[in-house]
């Protein structure tokens, strides 16, 4: 394949950048420009090997640089590959890139280098993927899951569902093709068993998928209460800043104010919405019907109640309308007297923190509440998550056809209507890993990739 390179460190001034080339070519093409201390050509130089010197145009000395080389296969792409750190200015960057491209080499498209190591074998698709999470990771344990997706964690456990598939395929097969010969008949009850085994993989395997999408887009949460309970100081002492109007006049959060806040691995998408409660106020009630709507769409509700006065008709009608949802009531004001009824509260919440808004203290029991309702699993999530849609919906295609064929065998169809669509469910893995995925579901994958990736 033709030789590509491309600026793989960011688009700014720094330290060192690093200009990557890869291809056959790649050390021809590095020869051409770089010319070391040492007096040896790149084309000579040994894998793993580096050498001071400069980029060179004809009689231009363009920078000092140290050239890196890789030989095939054993390299990230599997490719010949250079890597060029120099000077971190933008300009004399792009120059060297400029005088690559002149050489010989083209410009690399979004991914293309994790593409090329992936078409050379080096990493499933699900691991290509976990390169750009491992790179966009905000998060100790968001760092953690996609590191272990990139070493395998996902194409193993898909692998494992695949191969059980197979197995049951191959018995399907030999029954139906030699059934004369000494082939025992493949019995419904023991098939049921074995589709109920590769239907609870499956069900694990999707489970995870919440998991990741909690630690890597953070949960939908909208601060919910009567006016002047404090839901706007909440947000604000979250956040660290102020974008809510506080006042202690009620219902002065007239609209919905988003922000996105981190508490420990876990990001909080927060809506503060305009106080519930009944009211003239036309633009205000606007602001009500919001908030109800916010209460509707969100994946956790911070209940707040104020634990200076006692609970009212609008707390309670509250507590009503989020009884089944995923809740922590939060009592603030908790540096003054209280007067509210917390056995109330505890009575109709299974988790209850309190806290100082205004004190910024409670914080921390927030988080540990969060960490306990949203990212208890760990070791399961550590065998490999599912970590982006695209995965979720070639596993969810595949469960879907693995639950036919056991409602097909319950059913008494033949068995030849049970081996379609498993052999469905197992192409669909395949394309779920990578291995026989379209070329438009691979370049789809990569044109989400940054260049030099
Ligand atoms: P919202 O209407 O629910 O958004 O309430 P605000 O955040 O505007 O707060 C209403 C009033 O309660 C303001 O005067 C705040 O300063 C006060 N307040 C908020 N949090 C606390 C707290 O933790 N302790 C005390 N003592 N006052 C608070």
């Amino acid at each position: 394949m033709s030789a590509i390179a491309a600026i793989a460190t960011p688009d700014a001034p720094g330290g060192i950048s690093v200009i990557r080339i890869s291809g056959e070519d790649a050390l021809k093409i590095a020869s051409l420009i770089f010319k070391s201390a040492g007096g040896k050509s790149p084309e000579e130089m040994e894998g793993y090997t580096c050498a001071y010197g400069y980029v060179t145009d004809g009689n231009e000395r363009i920078d000092d640089a140290v050239l890196t080389v890789f030989r095939a296969p054993k390299s990230y792409t599997g490719e010949n590959c250079a890597e060029i750190s120099c000077h971190g200015g933008r300009y004399i960057t792009k120059k060297i890139l400029r005088l690559i491209l002149k050489k010989g080499a083209v410009l690399a498209g979004p991914g293309e280098f994790t593409k090329r190591a992936f078409l050379n074998g080096k990493m499933s698709l699900t691991q290509a993927e976990a390169v750009m999470d491992v790179i966009s990771s905000s998060g100790e344990r968001e760092l953690r899951f996609a590191n272990a997706v990139r070493e395998g964690a996902v194409f193993r456990r898909i692998n494992v569902i695949k191969e059980k598939i197979i197995k049951i395929l191959g018995d399907l097969a030999a029954w139906a093709d030699f059934p004369e010969e000494d082939i025992p008949e493949v019995s419904p009850e023991a098939l049921g068993k074995e589709l109920d085994e590769v239907l609870t993989l499956f069900r694990k395997t999707a489970e995870t998928y919440d998991y990741g999408r909690i630690l890597r887009e953070g949960i939908n949460t909208v601060i919910a209460g009567k006016p002047n309970v404090g839901k706007s100081t909440l947000m604000n002492c979250l956040s660290g800043f102020q974008r809510s109007i506080v006042t202690d006049i009620a219902g002065t959060t007239r609209d919905v104010v988003e922000e996105s806040v981190k508490l420990g691995d876990i990001t909080l998408r927060l809506s503060d919405t305009a106080g519930i409660r009944e009211t003239e106020d036309v633009i205000e009630s606007i602001g009500v019907d919001i908030a109800y709507k916010k209460i509707d769409e969100a994946e956790l509700i911070l209940a707040v109640f104020d634990n200076t006065v006692p609970l009212e008709k609008k707390d309670y009608e509250l507590i009503e309308y989020i009884r089944e949802r995923k809740t922590i009531a939060v009592i603030n004001k908790s540096d003054s007297k209280t007067l509210v009824d917390k056995e109330y509260i505890k009575e109709n919440f299974k988790h209850i923190v309190e806290i100082s808004a205004l004190n910024d203290s409670g914080i921390n029991e927030l988080k540990d509440c969060l960490e306990d309702m949203f990212l208890k699993e760990e070791t399961e999530a550590d065998a490999g998550i599912i970590a982006n849609e695209r995965q979720m919906e070639c596993l969810e295609s595949a469960m879907q056809n693995a639950k036919e064929a056991k409602y097909a065998l319950e059913n008494g169809e033949l068995l030849d209507a049970i081996t379609v669509l498993l052999d469905s469910a197992a192409s669909k893995l395949m394309e779920l890993t990578g291995e026989s995925a379209s070329e438009t579901v691979i370049n789809n994958v990569f044109s989400r990739f940054c260049v030099g990736k």
